[in-house]
């Protein structure tokens, strides 16, 4: 599969965005860049969006995005993700105040709407867009979702926003085509507190977790969500890391999974 890095921050800045990587042009995971990093004809060219939770910063574009492929006359287009994340979004934001409820507008498919949520059990595969998609929970502040993608029998790992989590490192133990890894870190270890308040991983605690997962060395790893204020000092305390293969993605990067 092909991975196209649209936004891999935890922030915004016009250099910095926030976070949504693209599968194959047509499945999105998270929209915190989907509208800003794609143009029309990529946007309507998406057939879903995984959200991983419903802070703004991974959710804040499908809001320009329903609207330009309601104009567009669009196939519909799937949102996925858990149960508390679909019901956040129906009820904060696409609930007729803040933003219209695109679904129930018409979609350029007779008789279907512009947006068709789904909710993911959790660690049931679902097939969203042609993948296989495994939701599994992992330690934020909110209820929070990382993603196994497989697709053509190669598996990509999505962690979502998390701090120190246990279910996610075993279940990628036990995925045995994992090819990549997209793994949030967010703060330099001299924020470990505000780390730790905030559900997010520093270098050191996401070193420590990364012993959870025996195929760590040998599993390309790329690093996102760190915060631009941030994003030099936690690329040094990265690359300060041993045995691991870790890199840190740019925004328009493409990768062959
Ligand atoms: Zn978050
Ligand atoms: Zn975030």
């Amino acid at each position: 599969m092909e991975l196209h890095v649209i936004g891999c921050h935890g922030g915004e800045t016009p250099k910095h965005r926030a976070s949504t990587f693209l599968i194959d042009g047509t499945l999105a995971i998270d929209a915190g860049a989907v509208t800003r990093g794609l143009d029309l004809d990529q946007q309507g060219k998406l057939e879903a969006c995984l959200v991983s939770h419903a802070h703004l910063d991974h959710v804040r574009d499908l809001a320009t995005l329903a609207d330009n492929r309601c104009q567009m006359r669009s196939a519909p287009l799937v949102v996925a993700g858990s149960k508390a994340t679909i019901q956040s979004l129906k009820q904060h934001f696409f609930n007729g105040v803040l933003w219209p409820d695109f679904s129930v507008i018409p979609s350029g498919t007779p008789g279907r709407s512009t947006i068709e949520f789904l909710e993911l059990d959790d660690e049931v595969p679902t097939v969203v867009a042609g993948r296989t998609v495994r939701a599994i929970a992992v330690s934020h502040t909110i209820d929070c979702s990382g993603f196994v993608v497989e697709s053509n029998g190669a598996s990509l790992a999505y962690s979502g926003d998390t701090g120190p989590t246990d279910r996610l490192w075993e279940v990628l133990d036990a995925t045995p085509n994992l090819r990549a890894m997209l793994i949030e870190v967010s703060f330099p270890d001299r924020e470990a507190g505000l780390a730790r308040v905030s559900g997010h991983y520093t270098p050191a605690s996401l070193a420590l977790d990364l012993k959870k997962f025996r195929r760590a060395a040998s599993t390309p790893t790329f690093l996102y969500h760190i915060k631009p204020l941030y994003q030099r000092e936690v690329e040094t305390e990265c690359s300060r890391l041993t045995g691991l293969s870790l890199e840190v993605p740019r925004i328009d990067d493409v990768f062959r999974i």
